[in-house]
C-alpha cells in the first residue's frame, strides 16, 4: 500500500547501511532522530467537512472520509515530509473526488463554481514544491484525484499518437503501451506514482529525455475542462498558426483547469537498450566530454554526469563496503583518483544504432581521458534507477534530512553555477554550527546547456520547527544563487508554492502579468489551485 507519510510502497524498505551511516557521521555529525506521528493521531485532527450537502457526495463521487482527505493533503516536498512526520498538517481538503471521465469532471467543476469551492487537481501527488497542498481559505477545498482516469483510450499506430486518461501513472502508461509494442519512454524518477496529466501540468522531464524528449516534446494535445468551459486541443504535427495552445497548459499547475485526456507521441519499443558507466580523472575533462557528446548530437538516450563529491558519495551508498577500496584502487591505477567523476549513459534503438552511439561516445570519452569498467555498473544503475527516493526513509530513521534542488543554465555557466550553489549550501548553516553534505550531477543535457541537480543532507534539529528552519535557510540561499546566475528556478520540479517568489525574476513583470491574465480567463473566480505558481506575498 502507498505510504501516507513518505515515499512509495510501504512494503519497500531500504535502511541506511552501517558504512553509509558512519560516512555521514564523519562528514556532518551523528544524526538526530525525531519522533513520528501515527496515522491515527493525524486522522483525529482532520476537521469535519465544510462541503455543502449534495448528490455528488451521497452518490460517492466525492468522498468526505477523513482518511481519504488526509492522504491527499500533502505532496513530497521537504516541508510536506516534515508535516507528515510531525502530524502538523495544518490544512486538509474538505473532500476528495474520484471522477471516471470528462463528463464527471465537468459536473464537479459546476458544483465548485455554483458553491464557491476551491479545486485542486491531483495526479500522483508527487509534487516536490507544494503544488497540491490546500491553503487556508474561507472557501471549502475539493481535491480532484485523477486516479480512476487511468486507461489507454486510443492508440493511432499510423501516427504514433496514444490517448490516455490524465490520471494514468507511469507503470500503467508503459504496460498498456507495451501490450501493443509501443513505449512513451518518459521516466521521471517519480515514475511509479506520477501521472501523465501531472507531467504536463508541471512540465516534467524523464531520465531518457535525450532520446524521447521532455513532456513538452511528447504532449501532442488533449482535453481540458475549466470552470468556463471545455477545450479540445487537436493533434497537429507542426503549425505556424499563431501561439500554440498546448503551451498554455504545460506548467499550468492546475491553475487553468483540469486536463482530462492527454495525447502523447509514442514510439515502437526499441530492439535494444543498455546503460554504461565510465570514469574521468576530473571534472574539467568530464564536463568537456559531456558537452561535446550533447553538441555533436550523438543519439544517446540519457547522460548523467556526477561531480567528484557525488561520485564519492555514490560509492559510499551503493557499492558493497568490502568492494569500495578495491574499486577505488583499480580506478586510481587507470588515472581516476580522488577527483574522479562518473558518467552514466544509455543507448537505445536498433542494434546498429546502439553500436554507433556507443562507439561515437567512447571516442569522445577516451579523448578526455575517460574509460569504462565493463557492463556491471551500468546494469546496477538500471536496476536501481527508481530506488533512491526510498533513501529518504533510511536517512530519516537515523536523524538525517535530505532534499534536492535543480536549475538549468547555458554551458558557459554550468560549472560556476554548480560550484556557487554548492558553496552557498555548504555554508548555509554555519551560523548554527551545522555542516551540510552537498553533491551534484548533470542529468539532462542540451545543445545549449544543462540541468544542474544538487542533493544536500543535513542533521535534523531537536524539533520539527528547527529542522524546517534549517531547510528554509538552505533553500533560500541556494535559490538566490540560482537567480543570481540567471538560471531557471526549476528545470523539472515546477513552481508550486516553494518557487513562486522567484518566478518574477525569471518571467519579468509583463510575463507574470500575461500568465495571470490567462489564469483569470480560464478561472475568473480564482478557484483553481489558488496560491500556486503565482503568489501575492
Ligand atoms: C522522488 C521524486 C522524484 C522525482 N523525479 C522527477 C523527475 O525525474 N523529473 C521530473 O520532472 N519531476 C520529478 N519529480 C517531481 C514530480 O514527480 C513531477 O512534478 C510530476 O510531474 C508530478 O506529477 P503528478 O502526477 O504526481 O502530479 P501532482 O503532484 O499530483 O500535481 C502536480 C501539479 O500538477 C497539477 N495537476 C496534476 N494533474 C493534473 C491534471 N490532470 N490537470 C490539471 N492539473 C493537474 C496539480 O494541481 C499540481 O499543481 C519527482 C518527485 C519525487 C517525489
Amino acid at each position: 500500500m502507498r505510504r501516507w507519510n513518505g515515499w512509495g510502497d510501504d512494503s519497500k524498505h531500504f535502511p541506511l547501511k552501517k558504512t553509509t551511516h558512519k560516512f555521514l557521521a564523519n562528514a556532518i555529525g551523528e544524526g538526530n532522530p525525531l519522533k513520528d506521528a501515527t496515522f491515527e493521531e493525524v486522522v483525529a485532527k482532520v476537521p469535519d467537512t465544510r462541503l455543502p450537502e449534495h448528490a455528488l457526495i451521497s452518490t460517492g463521487l466525492i468522498s468526505t472520509d477523513k482518511a481519504d482527505r488526509l492522504r491527499h493533503s500533502r505532496g513530497q516536498s521537504f516541508p510536506d515530509w516534515l508535516a507528515m512526520r510531525s502530524g502538523e498538517f495544518g490544512v486538509f481538503p474538505d473532500g476528495v473526488a474520484y471522477p471516471e471521465n470528462s463528463a464527471q469532471v465537468r459536473e464537479l467543476l459546476k458544483f465548485a463554481k455554483d458553491n464557491d469551492i476551491d479545486v485542486i487537481p491531483y495526479g500522483g501527488g508527487t509534487s516536490v514544491v507544494g503544488h497540491i497542498n490546500p491553503e487556508k481559505s474561507s472557501r471549502p477545498v475539493l481535491t480532484v484525484s485523477m486516479e480512476r482516469m487511468n486507461q489507454l483510450l486510443d492508440l493511432d499506430k499510423e501516427s504514433n499518437i496514444a490517448t490516455f486518461g490524465a490520471g494514468t501513472p507511469g507503470p500503467l502508461v508503459e504496460s498498456q503501451l507495451a501490450a501493443h509494442g509501443y513505449t512513451l519512454g518518459h521516466y521521471p524518477q517519480s515514475w511509479e506514482l506520477s501521472t501523465v496529466g501531472g507531467w504536463v501540468a508541471s512540465r516534467s522531464s524523464g531520465q531518457q529525455s535525450l532520446r524521447y524528449g521532455r513532456i513538452e516534446q511528447l504532449f501532442a494535445g488533449g482535453n481540458i475542462e475549466s470552470t468556463e468551459g471545455s477545450l479540445d486541443i487537436p493533434t497537429i504535427p507542426a503549425s505556424s498558426a499563431g501561439p500554440d495552445i498546448r503551451e498554455l497548459f504545460m506548467g499550468s499547475e492546475g491553475r487553468m483547469g483540469i486536463i482530462t485526456e492527454v495525447k502523447v507521441r509514442v514510439l515502437p519499443i526499441a530492439k535494444k537498450e543498455a546503460f554504461h558507466v565510465v570514469f574521468f580523472p576530473n571534472w574539467v575533462d568530464a564536463i568537456t566530454a559531456v558537452r561535446k557528446i550533447a553538441q555533436t548530437k550523438i543519439p544517446l538516450s540519457m547522460v548523467r554526469l556526477s561531480n567528484e563529491v557525488e561520485t564519492y558519495t555514490q560509492f559510499q551508498i551503493a557499492v558493497p563496503p568490502q568492494a569500495i577500496t578495491a574499486l577505488d584502487t583499480a580506478l586510481s591505477i587507470r588515472g581516476a583518483g580522488k577527483q574522479k567523476c562518473m558518467m552514466t549513459f544509455g543507448v537505445t534503438g536498433s542494434k546498429a544504432h546502439c553500436k554507433f552511439a556507443y562507439e561515437q561516445t567512447m571516442k569522445i570519452v577516451k579523448k578526455h581521458k575517460g574509460f569504462t569498467t565493463g557492463t556491471l555498473l551500468g546494469k546496477k544503475w538500471e536496476e536501481n534507477r527508481f530506488k533512491s527516493p526510498y533513501l529518504r526513509h533510511g536517512l530519516w530513521e537515523k536523524g538525517y534530512a535530505v532534499d534536492t534542488l535543480e536549475t538549468a543554465v547555458d554551458w558557459s555557466k554550468v560549472t560556476t553555477t554548480m560550484r556557487d550553489i554548492e558553496t552557498a549550501i555548504t555554508k548555509a548553516l554555519d551560523s548554527m554550527g551545522e555542516k551540510v553534505h552537498v553533491f551534484t550531477h548533470l542529468s539532462h543535457v542540451y545543445n545549449q546547456g544543462s540541468s544542474v541537480y544538487t542533493t544536500y543532507i543535513f542533521r535534523c534539529a531537536d524539533t520539527y520547527e528547527g529542522t524546517l528552519e534549517r531547510w528554509q535557510k538552505i533553500k533560500d540561499t541556494a535559490s538566490k544563487e540560482i537567480v543570481r546566475h540567471v538560471g531557471t528556478i526549476s528545470h523539472q520540479h515546477g513552481v508550486g508554492v516553494d518557487h513562486a517568489k522567484y518566478l518574477p525574476a525569471e518571467k519579468g513583470e509583463m510575463g507574470i502579468g500575461a500568465i495571470q491574465s490567462l489564469c483569470d480567463y480560464f478561472d475568473p473566480k480564482q478557484q483553481m489551485n489558488p496560491g500556486k505558481l503565482l503568489r501575492k506575498e
